[in-house]
């Protein structure tokens, strides 16, 4: 047994296999030519076919091992596998959108894992996880990788979102030699409800594939060849989160009130599938992290649509391309602009994007939000085009991130030019503190530094009477959280797994102590949070 310290980047302790990976594959989104859809439809077909017959395999030898119970739960993917529903949903998305056949198979079986998921039948909810399974084999066919077929605990140098996204229904756990816990890939872990830890340094990559190592994402360790106490740690603890999970899913739809009695609203973020929650941000940008020039509009309706679609008359923020820092695609390399910064010094790629995001929203309670604003102007400008692009269509409600530390100060101006604020603790927290975020060991929300600039928002939000949203990890993060509700926050935007525990941490709490608490730790930092207007 021989213990790595790393940093925790998503909790939850797992162990496994290793599969060592030689990552070089990025996520690829290109839109498949319309003439060449029927083919791609028909390998799409072929590839589940190909997967059903995989189990059927499997099931008849698990049968010949007297394993009759393991059989029946593999044959069930069986059925899944040639479901016409979801060989429909598969069809729609490369012959109507465009999307190659690996992603349409992926994103069929993610809608229907979240039609289940949300299923108050706690049982029929966790299929969703075996339908996740069968979009993911079924891929895997396609590009002819088994890899993605074995389970295990992923040891890699480092991932980009987009690679957790492709690689981590796979997957148990992950451990990264590099990487940081804000990095967009450890969300998407944290979504998942993947155990993580992230700076574990070059050792990590000493582990040899399908050697057994634990990923210990509560401490921020990976322990290679654990010893028999802690790998049967690993397995409760595994089974201790998966009953956590049903009950959240059995009352994910309650309403999330504070013991006594006040309201927060929880969101999900959303990027690359159809959600069914309410959306308080859409990362539109990692839908088109590989592109190699501006998407047009007609490419982002395409890809933005099936999604938007799901949102009928129900919340959808989306967020206006976020690019720069790790989320620079071929196209913008070099560039040391983020943000709305890019896309205002591009007016007529602003102008497509608009429109695409309106067009791709009809329907749609959409709200249009701005990152990396520093200033009011920065608004003003996506409203004055806003207003050239609608042209008689609904005018979206538009709102301002406040993630830079300008934005912070500036928040009563900004404020007074939005229908909404929503705060991005991620970048926020680093900007201030200035720590590097792909690289931070640590995402220290609840320094006074930064938690007297996410008070000061929240009191500039209510005095315009606008509703403030926090959207950064802290929302999900239970040792934050109370401090964010005591702030008087009015909404929490949370990856779309963790929407039923996060309500229902906040039904746990009492809101008069959540707001002793977070005085308590304003205190320290000279702001004072007074009484919401
Ligand atoms: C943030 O910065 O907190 C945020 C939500 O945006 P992103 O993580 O996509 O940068
Ligand atoms: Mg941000």
């Amino acid at each position: 047994m021989r213990a790595l310290p790393g940093v925790s980047a998503a909790p939850g302790i797992t162990v496994g296999r290793a599969l060592v990976l030689d990552l070089t594959r990025g996520h690829a989104s290109n839109l498949v030519r319309e003439a060449d859809r029927a083919g791609e439809a028909d390998r799409a077909r072929d590839a589940l076919r190909r997967t059903a017959s995989d189990l059927e395999t499997l099931a008849l030898q698990l049968r010949s091992e007297g394993r009759g119970d393991d059989a029946d739960i593999v044959e069930t993917g069986v059925l899944m596998a040639m479901d016409p529903a979801l060989i429909a949903r598969v069809e729609t998305l490369i012959l109507e959108s465009g999307l190659e056949a690996a992603d349409a198979l992926r994103e069929a079986a993610e809608q229907t894992a979240l039609e289940l998921s949300v299923l108050l039948d706690p049982m029929l909810a966790l299929r969703a996880d075996d339908v996740r399974s069968i979009g993911r084999r079924a891929a895997a066919h396609l590009k002819g990788d088994a890899r993605h077929v074995s389970e295990g605990v992923l040891i890699a140098d480092s991932l980009g979102p987009a690679d957790v996204a492709e690689l981590a229904p796979s997957v148990r756990g992950i451990a990264l030699a590099g990487g940081g816990v804000t990095a967009h890939a450890a969300i998407v872990a944290r979504s998942l409800g993947l155990p993580m830890v992230v700076g574990v340094g070059a050792d990590l990559l000493e582990i040899e594939d399908g050697e057994e190592v634990l990923v210990d994402g509560d401490r921020g360790v990976v322990v290679r060849q654990p010893d028999a106490e802690r790998a049967s740690l690993a397995r409760t603890d595994t089974e201790r989160r998966r009953s956590a999970r049903e009950i959240a899913i059995a009352r994910r739809l309650e309403p999330a009130r504070t013991k006594d009695g006040h309201g927060v609203r929880v969101l999900a973020n959303a990027s690359t599938v159809a959600e069914l929650e309410e959306v308080g941000l859409m990362r539109t940008e990692l839908l088109f992290l590989e592109a190699m020039q501006w998407p047009s509009h007609d490419e982002q309706v395409s890809v933005l649509r099936p999604v938007l679609a799901r949102l009928q008359n129900q919340t959808a923020t989306v967020r206006l391309f976020d690019f720069g820092g790790d989320k620079t695609p071929p196209f913008l390399r070099g560039i040391t602009a983020r943000g709305i910064a890019v896309m205002l010094n591009e007016p007529q790629a602003l102008k497509a994007h608009l429109s695409a995001v309106v067009d791709a929203g009809r329907g749609a309670d959409l709200r249009l939000l701005v990152p990396m604003v520093t200033s009011a102007a920065d608004i003003r400008s996506v409203r004055d085009m806003l207003a050239i692009v609608v042209e008689g269509r609904d005018t979206p409600k538009v709102g301002a991130m406040i993630e830079t530390p300008e934005a912070a100060e500036a928040a009563r101006e900004i404020a007074g030019q939005c229908d909404f604020l929503s705060i991005g603790t991620n970048d926020l927290t680093q900007l201030v503190l200035g720590l590097d975020r792909e690289q931070s060991r640590k995402a220290p929300v609840l320094d006074p530094r930064v938690l007297g600039l996410v008070a000061a928002t929240v009191q500039a939000g209510h005095a315009a009477r606008i509703p403030v949203d926090v959207c950064g990890e802290a929302a999900s993060d239970e040792n934050s959280l109370p401090i964010i509700v005591g702030l008087g926050t009015d909404e929490l935007s949370v990856a779309a797994a963790r929407v039923g525990q996060v309500r229902q941490w906040v039904r746990e709490l009492d809101f008069a102590d959540c707001r002793r608490r977070s005085e308590a730790l304003l205190g320290q930092s000279g702001h004072t949070s007074r009484q919401r207007v």
